[in-house]
């Protein structure tokens, strides 16, 4: 099952973008409920390595299961 990115939790820091080692993280548009920038986990691509959940920083932004109501793209 992919990971996903809570939205509103994401701070936008892009630890998770440069670790990913398949390229399935991308921003996304606009900003959350925090104002901060925020990404979004492609679902079809993600081979749930977990990498993006433990470079993670901000609790409760990475969820490891697919969670497409909390992850705007
Ligand atoms: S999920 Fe975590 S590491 Fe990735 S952009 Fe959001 S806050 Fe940063
Ligand atoms: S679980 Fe792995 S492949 Fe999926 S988004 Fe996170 S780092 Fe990328």
């Amino acid at each position: 099952m992919p990971h996903s990115i809570n939205s509103d939790v994401c701070e936008g820091i892009a630890l998770c973008v440069e670790a990913c080692p398949v390229d399935c993280i991308n921003i996304g548009r606009g900003l959350n409920k925090k104002g901060t920038k925020y990404f979004y986990i492609n679902f079809s691509t993600c081979i749930d390595c977990g990498v993006c959940f433990a470079v993670c920083p901000v609790k409760g932004a990475v969820i490891d299961e697919e969670r497409p109501e909390l992850q705007k793209n």
